[in-house]
């Protein structure tokens, strides 16, 4: 009886959050990778020499026959050749050449052309069978609220607010669907580049884009802290250029240096939420909004969202992996979430 209990039944399939900044594989109950969607190309020899994490240590340092390539924009595929060869390496390193079935997930509002190449490039990489799910979905089955899956299925109003790397995704689901929704392509990228911009505007500092990001998961903020900090950021004076540190406070980076992309975000947030029918105004009401994504990671952000809002708001464990583990859930659970998967032009 033990031994039956134990008993699983491993498969090939593989649920995928192809994202921006990150893609995050689930394979038989679990994530398997988690790395940066990345990857370093050899020009001269016409390959792709490092993925993920290891493609990421070399960013800023290699030669110049090496290329650091990013095959996601926007949240979408924009190198497709370099993605799928990307995919082909992960789906190699975590195990087995070939997925029967995999689910990726997509920006809710993307064309038909990019999901076609979304297809494509995971048959190319060794998938039999493709599905799509719109990424604020997956996100909403990927949380887990007092104990219990949110339920999708049910005709209840749920706010997803998704802030990956190169988009935010805000939308209202209901009833296994999206009943509004708005992606805009403000989120981490765009507060990494401000925060560049204004050092090189404000300090004459130039610093490379692995430090801005490490500097903004800990400098930046999106609501006062408890205890505002001075940081040392190490980079390139204009002026003279020579190596060079200047202090900065949390407070300038939050006030000055994000204040326009974070304020965009809200902004957009509030008009969505103006679109709201009554009936499902009054379930987010009661209900509050979920924060998805590595931007929910931003410190603050669920308070001052709050504060615009008047609304409560739930930052899941590990916002990061959420719409990869929604998507794995609809994948363990296919039957159940059929209706959640995204239907496909027969045209292209
Ligand atoms: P995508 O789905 O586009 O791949 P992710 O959901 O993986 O994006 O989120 C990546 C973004 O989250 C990056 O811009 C990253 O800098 C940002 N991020 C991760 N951790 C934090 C943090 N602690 N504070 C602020 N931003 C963070
Ligand atoms: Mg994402």
């Amino acid at each position: 009886m033990k031994f039956l209990k134990n008993l699983r039944i491993f498969s090939n399939d593989l649920a995928i959050d192809l994202g921006t900044a990150n893609t995050v594989i689930w394979k038989n109950g679990e994530i398997v990778l988690n790395e940066p969607s990345i990857v370093a190309y050899d020009k001269t020899t016409d390959r792709i020499i490092h993925i993920g994490n290891d493609a990421q240590e070399m960013i800023g340092k290699v030669h110049r026959d090496i290329e650091i390539m990013y095959p996601m924009k926007d949240g979408v595929i924009a190198d497709p050749r370099v993605a799928e060869g990307m995919l082909r390496a992960h789906i190699g390193n975590i195990g087995g050449n070939w997925a029967r079935k995999i689910i990726v997930c997509v920006p809710s509002g993307v064309t038909e052309a990019d999901k076609r190449i979304v297809r494509d490039t995971c048959e190319h990489a060794g998938a039999k069978e493709v599905h799509l799910i719109a990424e604020p979905m997956a996100g909403a089955i990927g949380i887990e609220f007092n104990g219990e899956r949110l339920d999708v299925l049910e005709p209840k109003g749920n706010m997803i607010i998704d802030i990956g790397g190169g988009t935010t995704e805000i939308a209202v689901i209901s009833a296994a669907g999206i009943v509004c929704e708005q992606s805009i392509k403000v989120a981490g990228n765009a507060l990494t580049e401000a925060i560049l911009r204004y050092l090189r505007n404000e300090y004459k500092l130039v610093i490379g884009e692995r430090t801005a990001t490490n500097f903004k998961h800990n400098a930046a903020s999106a609501y006062p802290l408890e205890q505002e900090l001075e940081y040392e950021v190490i980079g390139r004076d204009l002026v003279s250029g020579l190596p060079a540190s200047k202090t900065i406070s949390t407070v300038e980076i939050r006030e000055e240096a994000i204040a326009a992309p974070i304020k965009i975000i809200i902004t957009t947030m509030l008009s969505l939420l103006g679109q709201v029918p009554p009936e499902l105004a009054k379930d987010i009401y009661e209900r509050g909004i979920w924060l998805t994504g590595g931007g929910a990671l931003l410190k603050g952000l669920g308070h001052r969202i709050a504060e615009e809002t008047g609304l409560q708001v739930h930052i899941p464990d590990e916002p990061l992996l959420a719409v990869a583990r929604g998507t794995g859930y609809v994948l363990d659970n296919l039957s159940k979430y059929r209706a959640v998967l995204l239907k496909h032009s027969a045209y292209l």
